[in-house]
């Protein structure tokens, strides 16, 4: 039975995203693929991350799950607090609704 010999030094890999062969050392390790490096390339990834953070609805996103964690886990605030967020919450939930009624 023949098996593939994984190198772990392995010198070159090419990336899923740009199809581009880079050094190693260009791409962010990761303990879950098979040979201990992530599959896209540490430039995409970064590219990936700029463009997920630009982005207005991940943005919203990302602020409502904050809030939400605060507001689970914040249990010593204040009732004011927390009504605060509350309303922040459903101001900016409106407002996607009123982005996305707009685009109808
Ligand atoms: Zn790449």
């Amino acid at each position: 039975m023949r098996k593939t010999v994984h190198h772990p030094d392995q010198q070159t890999k090419v990336c899923s995203n740009c199809r581009t062969e880079k050094e190693a050392s260009r791409f962010h390790c990761n303990r879950r693929t098979a040979d201990g490096l992530s599959s896209w390339c540490k430039q995409c990834n970064r590219l990936a991350n700029q463009r997920y953070r630009n982005d207005e609805r991940n943005q919203l996103k990302l602020s409502v799950k904050k809030l939400l964690r605060k507001l689970v886990h914040g249990r010593k605030r204040s009732r004011e607090k927390r009504l605060q967020d509350l309303r922040y919450l459903a101001r900016l939930v409106n407002e996607a609704i009123e982005r996305v009624q707009e685009q109808n």
